[in-house]
């Protein structure tokens, strides 16, 4: 394999060359002004960091309307087969085709390279707008299943011919006691252990990885038993089974409650934790969307299934500031493949105007180079941004929030980064 490739070696370590190739797709709508100004930061920040020893060729790889007009597809083979190739890409947001038989480009890539985590991290930069008192208080990770649950797509509409079918089967063969109206429709949620498992296992390495507390189970499981139940109960698993030795369990402790006492379970968990030990919990997940709010220092790394985590992400992301500082990654831990993306959509409105935030493709680049090893690249850019917005020089989401703060453009507000991270900025700030 050539030299310029990322390859996952047998320990499940990355080998990164210096000069590394990385596709990125450019994105659609306000994609191309994000891209062209993240992409400075990126070059900037490596450049600085490694004195010019690394680089990274960024390659473009089609997809979305620009792939439509030049070839016709939406998403051409040679965009996965790069993907595959390289191991490692990053893209801006993509336009949902109407019609043409793709759902969205998005989830058509995460199942070709079966991406099974959409990691999601949440921090709070100081000077940030935020609806909430305190949200320095935030500072999550969510790993949220991406391959399963009500967004496999199997549904079936109203009053139509497979939907009525299905409701037969469920009234005559599994004597399910519903009374299916000629207007009810139908929608199938897929949970599997597997799946539940290799997610669940991600979400504890990565807390061990970075020392991080605990790690919570988001499931609505007192209703879904068998789907969200049984992600729960998986998940349990895995901690018990496969990390004795880093975690412990809530499900420990009750089994040491009802054995020895509650006395006996509370110094267990006390001695787990003052042993460094990971926590590994579980909350329900309306409970879940409160405790955000009223107590978001108990919770580190959260694992979830795929429509918890979509709205735990939002919620998370307008508390530290909107979809436009959010970042988002879709990683297959076993292969190694992983995407790197902004977590908004295309907003078509603002195309070409060069004025919406590019913090969520930058900050997705952050934990492209982070996952890459690339810490001191990623340490810059993040360095740098949270200066950037300490000067109250923002893009014009931030500055409508704020009563003093200085607009910029996006392309600007990347060259007040650079400039940052190119005078070598006082750290003491
Ligand atoms: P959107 O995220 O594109 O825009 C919603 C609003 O959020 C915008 O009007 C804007 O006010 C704000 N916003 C978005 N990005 C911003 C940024 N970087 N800086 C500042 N403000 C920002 O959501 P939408 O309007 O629902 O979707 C538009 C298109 O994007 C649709 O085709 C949708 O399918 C697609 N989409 C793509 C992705 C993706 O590729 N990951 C994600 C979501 C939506």
């Amino acid at each position: 394999m050539a030299t310029t490739h990322i390859t996952k070696l047998g320990d499940g370590t990355l080998a990164v060359p210096d000069r590394v190739v990385i596709p990125f797709i450019i994105g659609d709508g306000i994609g191309p002004d994000i891209w062209r100004a993240s992409v400075r930061v990126f070059d900037a920040a490596v450049e600085t960091a490694y004195n010019g020893k690394r680089k990274v060729d960024w390659k473009e790889v089609l997809a979305g309307e620009k792939a439509f007009h030049q070839t016709g597809e939406w998403l051409p083979t040679e965009t996965l087969d790069a993907f595959r190739e390289y191991l490692v890409g990053i893209k801006g947001p993509l336009t949902t085709p109407i019609g043409g038989g793709i759902r969205s480009l998005n989830v058509a890539i995460r199942k070709a390279l079966d991406l099974y985590v959409c990691q999601r991290p949440t921090r709070w930069f100081e000077g940030v707008p935020s609806p909430v008192k305190h949200p320095e208080w935030v500072d999550m990770v969510i790993f949220r299943e991406n391959t399963e649950d009500i967004y496999t797509g199997i549904e079936f509409p109203a009053r139509s011919a497979e939907g009525q079918r299905v409701k037969e089967f469920l009234g005559r063969d599994m004597a399910v006691d519903f009374d299916f109206t000629d207007d009810t429709a139908i929608g199938i949620k897929t949970v599997s252990e597997h799946g539940s498992k290799r997610l669940v296992r991600a979400a504890i390495e990565h807390a061990i990885r970075h020392g991080l507390p605990s790690v919570t189970l988001v499931h609505k499981g007192n209703i879904m038993k068998y789907t969200e139940g049984a992600f729960k109960s998986w998940g349990y698993d895995v901690a018990e089974t496969e990390f004795s030795a880093a975690t412990y369990t809530w499900q420990q402790w009750e089994r040491t409650k009802v054995t020895d006492g509650e006395q006996a379970a509370n110094d267990e968990m006390a001695a787990a934790q003052a042993g460094g030990k990971i926590i590994v919990k579980d909350v329900i997940a309306d409970n879940f969307l409160q405790q955000i709010l009223l107590n978001p220092k108990d919770y580190a790394v959260i694992a979830t299934l795929n429509l918890n985590g979509d709205y735990i992400s939002d919620a998370l992301a307008a508390i530290v500031g909107g979809i436009g500082i959010a970042p988002g990654a879709n990683i297959n831990y076993m292969t190694g493949h992983a995407v790197f993306e902004a977590t908004h959509g295309t907003a078509p409105r603002f195309a070409d105007t060069d004025s919406m935030n590019p913090s969520s493709v930058i900050l997705s680049g952050v934990m492209l180079f982070e996952y890459i090893g690339w810490t001191e690249a990623a340490e810059q850019i993040v360095e740098a941004l949270r200066q950037t917005i300490l000067d109250k020089t923002v893009t014009v989401d931030f500055f409508n929030q704020m009563t003093d703060g200085k607009l910029l453009k996006t392309s600007e507000f990347a060259s007040a980064i650079i400039d940052k991270i190119k005078s070598g900025f006082d750290r003491s700030i």
